[in-house]
């Protein structure tokens, strides 16, 4: 390809590296590689130099048409980009593709050939608290945020040069892979990040840091984010920034995602595009009718009235349509809005006997006009006293475990120890 016939170089080197003969089967040079490559690792104290060759001569004899390139020509001749690509990948992938690296994927599992891996930062979650007015009617919230971005006077690079060396740590791989031998031919990898490099897989020499940023790459900015929040958002919706979060260099940038957290409404409650409103009638209004103003989380004003002869029950719920809250991206369709009704009895004492002489002519009869005297004379007196039920069983509860401590007492307390001195 470059006009002259490639000339004979070595061609044995890579099969001493492996320590295998010229006629090694795949299965001979996997095994060899496997023995040599766990060996020489440079996270088990081996020779990075040596790791790599070893890497090297792998790769080659390892696929059929390298190998015969190899056989006929030697190194140079795959040097100069025969044999399908002279580019050299790095030592550690062959090695984790060999035994099957767990650690790839979780590093967005790009090609990673002969380069770093591009890596995903984090992504930035925050809570926002909004009102329900605010997710009645929308709203826009503007919100200060802090984060890192590439060095704009080094572009990301942490050198005034641009240069960088490799980082001796990792070989300039970014990652460390530790290597544990379980069993015999059992091998447990693991992955990380390099501490020395903290994964760029370079390091800079002092005196070329970058004034901005001291080497570091990147510098802290401030940024204006407007967050649109939508009517009829759900408490718990996220609404995303795609790739605002921190930047780092050779990462694709997080999101900052913003969580709404709607915070406690003292009239309204909601659930998902209905809303729920309590009410309290007297018994008056409950049985005469009443009208009465809301006013809604837009600020208007809703007239509720009973239609004439309407009674209203303890406990009974209307809706009113179409008050609810909007639907998320359907405002126009909106829910119900739902009155809970309690009613408030007049007090004891309240009514003279007149009044309730009254009444009675007007309501419903008694049980006690339907029962004949007979059946009268068959029950037992009792009498009815007042009581407040959630104060008197808690009283109950506490006598109730005052007594069992007492009863623990007796059988072997402490005033059994007394006894015993
Ligand atoms: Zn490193
Ligand atoms: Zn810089």
């Amino acid at each position: 390809m470059f006009g002259r016939k490639p000339k004979k170089s070595n061609n044995t080197r890579y099969y001493e590296v492996l320590g295998v003969s010229a006629t090694a089967t795949q299965e001979e040079l996997k095994k060899a590689y496997r023995k040599a490559a766990i060996k020489n690792h440079p996270d088990k104290g081996g020779d990075p130099d040596k790791f790599k060759e070893i890497s090297q001569a792998y790769e080659v004899l390892s696929d059929p048409e390298k190998r015969d390139v190899y056989d006929q020509f030697g190194e140079d001749a795959l040097k100069e980009g025969m044999g399908g690509g002279g580019a050299t990948h790095n030592p550690f992938d062959i090695f984790e593709s060999f035994f099957g690296g767990s650690g790839a994927s979780a590093f967005g599992g790009g090609s990673g050939r002969g380069g770093r891996r591009q890596r995903r930062g984090e992504d930035v979650v925050h809570p926002l608290k909004v009102s329900l007015e605010d997710l009645y009617n929308g709203t826009s919230k503007k919100l200060s945020l802090s984060r890192n971005v590439l060095c704009p006077r080094c572009k990301g690079k942490g050198s005034k040069s641009g240069a960088s060396s490799r980082c001796a740590g990792c070989q300039g791989s970014g990652m460390k892979v530790s290597i544990r031998q379980l069993g015999p031919g059992m091998i447990q990898q693991m992955q990380h990040v390099c501490p020395d490099c903290k994964g760029s897989g370079e390091v800079i020499d002092e005196k070329d840091k970058c004034p901005q940023c001291k080497g570091q790459k990147v510098v802290q900015d401030k940024k204006m984010l407007e967050v649109h929040v939508e009517k009829g958002m759900l408490h718990g919706q996220k609404i995303t920034f795609q790739g605002e979060a921190d930047e780092a260099p050779d990462t694709e940038t997080g999101d900052i995602v913003f969580v709404l957290q709607q915070k406690e409404h003292p009239k309204f409650q909601r659930k998902s595009d209905d809303l729920f409103v309590e009410h309290t009638l007297t018994l008056t209004e409950a049985l005469c009718g009443f009208h009465f103003s809301l006013t809604h989380l837009d600020g208007r004003q809703l007239l509720i009235k009973t239609n004439p002869g309407e009674i209203i029950k303890p406990g009974q719920y209307k809706a009113i349509n179409d008050e609810g809250m909007p639907h998320y991206q359907r405002p126009f369709v909106k829910g119900r809005l739902y009155i809970h009704f309690s009613v408030e009895f007049p007090e004891a004492g309240s009514l003279h006997l007149e009044q309730l002489e009254a009444i009675e002519q007007i309501l419903p009869r008694r049980m006690v006009d339907q029962m004949t005297e007979m059946e009268l004379d068959e029950c037992e007196e009792t009498t009815l006293v007042d009581v407040n039920i959630e104060d008197e069983m808690r009283r109950k509860e506490q006598q109730r475990q005052q007594e069992a401590y007492e009863e623990d007492e007796d059988n072997g307390g402490p005033r059994a120890q007394c006894a015993q001195q």
